[in-house]
């Protein structure tokens, strides 16, 4: 096989680069860092962990300890890596992240299929590529992305919305209905009357936001939030008029109940078939997880929500995966060129990790899609389902997991459940792969 050029030797293109070498592949792999910084890396070394330096839980009932053991089974090569740099925290891998970063940097250069060049890559190439530039991409890279996908298919920050788990809502306060009753009721609604509309709307007004980066503010300042209306903070709208919310994303209209039009009301919309989980329509927020988990949770029948997932903003360049990425993770429209990491549409270090892994494992060894219970398995459907609308990056939760066959009422035991059925599956496939 022909050497593969990747282009960003960041988690993703780490892990992919020892991967494919593994496998007898050379691989050039090229950086633009010293040479041209982002605004968050501090170094020129390979898989900087550019904020936190944790790797999230490592415990197997947690969907990221499920997600590391899963990529274990895989073969990644970065986890031992990591797992050789850990640091004391708690059910948590946590590493010492200079000591990663250089003990991957020396893996990269000691491995003999594969060359490191120092160089910003301005133009998609023409040869067999993986694309893993980061939620920091370069812009001339940008650019060159965007003329092949079309400029609207490419963001430069995510607005994310909180998801709760199903089980978790009140099923005797919410009800199903679609505004005007329009097709099924696939929608779960959540009234509000006068008082608790306003408590909620000053709740948001009051709550503590997280700190943004300093080069994330500047681009927030310039970003247009009127012109990306769909991706304000809610706490941003609240700020516009108290108001502002029962007449935009809260509006009652078409959602009367019995007859009665509720104050205002809040949509959830399922996440997935099974329905197990459900996004807080128009909640995406800079609030602080406390703060959301406190806020969110005077929103009527979700007084005992479970957060699978919080909501954030964030600087972020991601591809609208499910439109532009074919099911063997390369562009619809440059067959050649493969996209891992966060730029296809992942967030964060062990998923970007993850689609590495996978990638490599598409090109050198012609892996299948994986079983429908793995957490990767399904990072991957959920990047190339053409179903998805609105699309938002995936991380590992178990909202996305298909629902389990028996009605287990215990959280702690399904979720056990969850990771006992995906690594039977998974060590099921990986045996069928070899014989
Ligand atoms: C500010 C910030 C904080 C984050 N904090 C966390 C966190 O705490 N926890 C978490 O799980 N996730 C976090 N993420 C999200 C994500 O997990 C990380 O950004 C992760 O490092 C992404 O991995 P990646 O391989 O896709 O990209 P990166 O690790 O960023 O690697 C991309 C590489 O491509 C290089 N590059 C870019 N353009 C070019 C070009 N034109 N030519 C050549 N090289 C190029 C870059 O220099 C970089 O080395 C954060 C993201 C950002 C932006």
């Amino acid at each position: 096989m022909p050497e593969i050029k990747i282009i960003g030797a960041g988690l993703a293109g780490s892990e992919a680069a020892l991967c494919l070498a593994e496998m007898g592949i050379s691989v050039n792999l090229l950086e633009m860092r010293p040479l041209r910084m982002t605004p968050a890396h501090g170094t020129d070394l390979a898989a900087e962990l550019v904020c936190s330096n944790s790797l999230k839980s490592d415990l197997l009932d947690t969907a990221s300890g499920l997600l590391k053991e899963e990529l274990r089974l895989l073969g990644s090569r970065l986890l031992p890596i990591a797992r050789s740099c850990a640091v004391p925290a708690g059910h948590a891998l946590a590493v010492d992240r200079l000591l990663f970063a250089q003990k991957v940097t020396q893996t990269l250069q000691n491995h003999p299929r594969i060359r490191i060049t120092r160089q910003e890559v301005t133009e998609l190439p023409v040869e067999c590529s993986i694309l893993c530039a980061g939620p920091l991409v370069s812009d001339s890279l940008a650019r060159s992305l965007q003329e092949v996908v079309g400029e609207s298919q490419l963001s430069f920050f995510d607005a994310i919305a909180p998801i709760v788990s199903a089980e978790s809502i009140d099923s005797a306060k919410v009800y199903a209905k679609d505004r005007y009753d329009k097709g099924e009721p696939d929608y779960l609604n959540c009234a509000f009357t006068r008082g608790e509309y306003y408590r909620f709307v000053d709740a948001l007004l009051e709550g503590e936001q997280h700190q943004a980066r300093e080069f994330e503010n500047e681009f927030f300042r310039e970003v247009d939030f009127n012109y990306y209306e769909n991706c304000t903070p809610i706490e941003e709208l609240a700020r516009r008029g108290r108001e502002t919310l029962r007449h935009g994303v809260m509006r009652p209209m078409g959602l009367e109940r019995d007859g009665m039009k509720p104050f205002a009301v809040l949509q959830l919309r399922a996440e997935n078939k099974d329905r197990t989980a459900f996004n807080l329509v128009g909640c995406q927020t800079m609030l602080r997880y406390p703060e959301q988990q406190r806020i969110f949770r005077l929103i009527p029948g979700l007084e005992r929500a479970e957060f699978l997932r919080f909501g954030s903003i964030h600087r972020n360049s991601y591809l609208n995966a499910p439109r532009v990425l074919a099911p063997n993770l390369t562009l619809r429209n440059a067959r050649h060129i493969f996209v891992a990491g966060q730029l296809a549409g992942v967030e964060g270090y062990v998923e970007c990790m993850g689609t590495g892994l996978l990638v490599a494992k598409i090109i050198g060894e012609g892996i299948g899609m994986l079983p429908p219970q793995t957490i990767l398995g399904q990072i991957w459907r959920r990047l190339i389902d053409p179903e998805q609308k609105n699309f938002q990056p995936v991380n590992a939760n178990f909202g996305i997991l298909p629902a389990l066959d028996d009605n287990v009422r215990d959280k702690k035991l399904k979720k056990q459940l969850y990771s006992k059925r995906s690594l039977e599956a998974l060590r099921g496939f990986l045996e069928e792969d070899d014989g």
